[in-house]
């Protein structure tokens, strides 16, 4: 259940009615609901109480500091991926001790910033790396706490761009080297062993590629744990969420999509992952993103043209590609609905940005009520790799960003004014 529906014709976020907010703080906008990232925290957090436990969000879903805290107010740790995202997180009040450090490239810099925190753990993913962290723990005369990333080798059936899991990707190590892996690392004088990590990929629908993984997974980590006395076992995140209402069968509603039939639910996957999981006696991590802030946050974008040409009906609006590139990088679906709703017949519509680019395009013949400048449309479950993924192309300042509490709204984010867009370029006297 998330807190975007319709009350009275109007769409509001909780308490508070869209169109306020973007006559008050111009569009395009992000909203983003904190009842639903609570609730989405809470939900997943219940179904694992018999498991001992620890959700690190991942940071790169939606970075926001208001975002962080609120998650942070839950005790939340997290999953960073950079220098930046960790002091974000400590900027937000989280404390480095609940986060983890993942990613394939991290620098020396980077490594050590992450060390003086005091990070719960790095996971890295590579021999490499770890010889790397090794030397920069003991340049800091102490020991780095490791987790190693495992390459499972299962294929999560999601989209390329987002499958991390098997070995045609770059991630972690394949799961035949780990135990000898784990030999040497013990070797290494200033790593400590923390645990072990996987993450097989990103907006999976279905619990079985997440039940073959930690089933392949439990052996292997049985015999690291006797060996190497681990803490935690991170099965990464991944969990999906509903974008598009058609694959949910058995509801229409879309803010009640996620009780639909056949959806992966935090229930199902407790269910089946807990079994598994509860006998190896270690502290599981899990690193949802898209599951805590996806459904959490819409982009609300304002019609400039509507234009015919007499084969497509396309509704221009005022947010592009680099405002929310996920349809044109993902091909990905986002809902989008009026925020004022209408009646009448709908028209088949493209709503495309005002860039160049024909990938400039958010839905292609999507049934629609007929728009006119000035009017307003939502799309929906832009809470996650959204804004996060937001640029500056076309010299566009990035939106506004809103956190709804109740019937209270704040702005956790100003818009960038124009100016400030090249603010860091000089051009060069060369005399
Ligand atoms: C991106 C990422 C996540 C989060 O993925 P979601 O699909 O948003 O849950 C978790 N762990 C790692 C290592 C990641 O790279």
């Amino acid at each position: 259940m998330h807190h975007f529906k319709y009350s009275k014709g109007e769409l509001h976020c909780e308490g508070v009615p869209i169109g306020d907010l973007v006559e008050e703080h111009g569009s395009p906008l992000y909203v983003y609901s904190r009842q639903t990232l609570l609730d989405h925290f809470s939900r997943l957090d219940k179904a694992l109480t018999d498991l001992d436990h620890m959700i690190c969000y991942a940071v790169k879903a939606n970075s926001n500091l208001a975002v962080l805290n609120t998650l942070a107010s839950q005790s939340s740790g997290f999953d960073v991926v950079s220098e930046g995202e960790l002091m974000r997180v400590l900027s937000a009040g989280g404390r480095a001790g609940q986060c983890v450090f993942a990613g394939v490239g991290k620098t020396e810099q980077e490594i050590e910033f992450a060390l003086r925190k005091g990070i719960y753990a790095i996971n890295a993913e590579s021999i490499p790396e770890l010889e790397r962290i090794d030397r920069v723990a003991a340049r800091l005369k102490r020991k780095a706490p490791v987790s190693l990333r495992v390459n499972p080798n299962v294929d999560a059936k999601t989209h390329a761009k987002i499958t991390t899991g098997t070995y045609e990707n770059k991630f972690g190590v394949p799961y035949e080297e780990i135990e000898g892996l784990y030999a040497r690392m013990s070797r290494m004088k200033h790593l400590s062993i923390r645990g072990v990590q996987m993450h097989i990929g990103s907006q999976l629908t279905q619990v079985k590629p997440f039940v073959d993984a930690v089933r392949k997974m439990v052996p292997l980590v049985r015999n690291l744990k006797e060996a190497h006395a681990l803490e935690s076992f991170s099965i990464g995140g991944g969990i999906g969420i509903v974008y598009d209402p058609a694959l949910a069968s058995g509801s229409a509603k879309w803010w009640k999509r996620e009780e639909a039939k056949g959806i992966l639910t935090p229930e199902l996957y407790a269910q089946k992952l807990v079994p598994l999981l509860k006998p190896l006696g270690l502290r599981i991590l899990l690193e949802p993103g898209r599951f805590i802030a996806g459904n959490a946050g819409i982009l609300v974008t304002r019609v400039e043209y509507v234009k015919n040409t007499g084969k497509k009906h396309f509704v221009i609006v005022d947010a592009a590609m680099n405002d929310l590139i996920r349809p044109a990088f993902y091909e990905a679906y986002h809902e989008i609905v009026p925020i004022v709703r209408k009646r009448g017949q709908h028209v088949m519509a493209d709503v495309v940005g005002p860039i160049c680019e024909s990938g400039d395009t958010f839905c292609k013949g999507r049934p629609l009520p007929r728009m006119k400048e000035g009017d307003y449309l939502a799309m929906l479950s832009a809470g996650a790799y959204a804004f996060t993924m937001a640029s500056n192309y076309n010299t566009r300042s990035m939106p506004a960003e809103i956190l709804v509490h109740g019937a209270k709204h704040a702005l956790v984010r100003k818009r960038q004014s124009i100016r400030s867009l090249w603010r860091q370029e000089r051009v060069p006297v060369w005399e």
